[in-house]
């Protein structure tokens, strides 16, 4: 960022030209939204095939998919998602259709039922400890408020978690537990964890036996440019310095067909996928195959998933481009803003002068531009910086996007003058 203007007289000159801007903004009674980090319309369609699938019922080994069973999955869908999500197609489970639901129960499950290598039951515990990377994902936090988890905030940086904080925090307490990673086109920093960042968190030594590195591969194949990004095997990696429980691997074809009806995978090591299938065992007898079934003659193939990933890229593509367009026509060079440019993924993060992300939250709003509230992208709400706002710009359409980041910037340029000013 480059320094903001210090002059007072240029400064209240330039917070007037917001102010009339921003009157201007508000005269226009807009109702607009960026906080919905879902696919739009157009993209759902994409998959509207699917509507018409299964043709049949039967599984390529000949179960009848309609009935009870199966508990781990179709094999043949977790053969086709077994390269994406970097997890050998015996260690992957098909699930139900949510990610986030597969996290939930390994937390609970865990609570319940000693993981693999640990000497008690997390509930047994007199205290447990999340790692949680910042700015993150707010339903990971939630999920820790929800069962009492601690949160520990860790600074991200280009390459992922500042890995010399982990590594200290893991190796000094024993109750840390776990650490939540979205390896890929993070939500929301679009960040790619390295290659270097994924093996330290593999080969770390940490004090809790039952450490566990969440690994949340929701944007696995979610790419936006024609280089697609790689990350390195977390499982292989743990795998080949000694830890092989130590990651927990989650994904869905949520923004890929449909997000309430797709299919959610968890993967990890044999021992890990075994707790997890007794686990599961208790609360169904088994998962919906018609819908594995559906995936599997909609992809083929995994080749089938990407070909169907760029399709996706074509209708994204545009409006990350339109974000960054405007951010830099009316931002750049002012010093009162940067953002990422985030090449997969669903989100965009704009940082902001410190001290001034509620307050545009808070205008954009009465402006009609609604939000993600300020402090959502850290544990407990509370971003101590005040500096970070997720911006979601895959649902509304392109004139509606262009209104909302051009409001938006008025916002910015108008609080963070008045800021300057104070
Ligand atoms: N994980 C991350 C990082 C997400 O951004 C989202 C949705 O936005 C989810 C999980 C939810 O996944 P699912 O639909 O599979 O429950």
């Amino acid at each position: 960022m480059t320094i903001p203007a210090s002059d007072p007289g240029e400064l209240a000159a330039r917070r007037d030209s917001a102010l009339r801007d921003y009157e201007a903004l508000r005269a226009r009674s807009l109702s607009l939204d960026l906080t919905r980090g879902k696919p739009s319309a157009r993209q759902l369609d994409l998959a509207d095939r699917m509507l018409s699938l299964p043709g049949g019922h039967t599984a390529a080994d000949g179960t009848d998919c309609r009935n009870y069973g199966g508990l781990q999955g179709l094999p043949e869908l977790r053969e086709i998602f077994s390269g994406p999500l970097q997890v050998p197609a015996g260690q992957l489970i098909a699930a139900g259709n949510s990610s986030l639901a597969l996290m939930h129960d390994s937390i609970v499950h865990a609570l319940l039922d000693r993981v693999p290598g640990a000497e008690r039951r997390w509930v047994d515990e007199p205290r447990i400890a999340f790692l949680c990377p910042v700015p993150g994902y707010d339903r990971h936090f939630a999920l820790c408020e929800r069962f009492g988890i601690e949160m520990i905030s860790v600074p991200m940086t280009a390459d992922g978690p500042d890995m010399d904080v982990v590594e200290r925090l893991v190796r000094e307490d024993a109750q840390i537990k776990g650490i939540w990673c979205i390896p890929k086109y993070s939500n929301p920093s679009g960040v790619s964890y390295s290659d270097e960042t994924v093996r330290r968190l593999a080969a770390m030594p940490a004090a809790a036996p039952d450490f566990r590195i969440f690994w949340d591969n929701a944007y696995a194949v979610h790419h936006l440019t024609d280089t697609p990004v790689e990350i390195a095997d977390v499982l292989a990696l743990c795998a080949g310095n000694g830890h092989p429980d130590r990651a927990f691997v989650f994904g869905s074809t949520s923004k890929v067909t449909f997000s309430g009806g797709g299919v959610a995978f968890f993967g990890s090591s044999e021992a890990n996928v075994a707790w997890m299938l007794k686990n599961t065992a208790k609360r169904t007898i088994g998962p919906d195959k018609l819908n594995h079934l559906r995936h599997v003659e909609f992809f083929g193939d995994a080749d089938g998933v990407l070909a169907h990933m760029r399709r996706h890229a074509e209708l994204l593509r545009p409006r990350f481009d339109l974000v960054e367009t405007v951010l830099t026509k009316e931002l750049g060079g002012t010093g009162l803003a940067s953002w990422t440019t985030p090449a997969g993924g669903y989100f965009v993060t704009l940082d902001v002068l410190p001290g001034c992300a509620r307050e545009i939250v808070r205008r954009a709003g009465e402006a009609g531009i609604a939000l993600t509230p300020a402090g959502a992208t850290h544990p407990y709400g509370d971003d101590p910086r005040d500096s970070t706002i997720r911006i979601a710009p895959t649902y509304p359409d392109l004139a509606e996007l262009e209104l909302a980041i051009t409001g938006l910037t008025v916002c910015v340029r108008l609080v963070a003058t008045e800021k300057l000013l104070e």
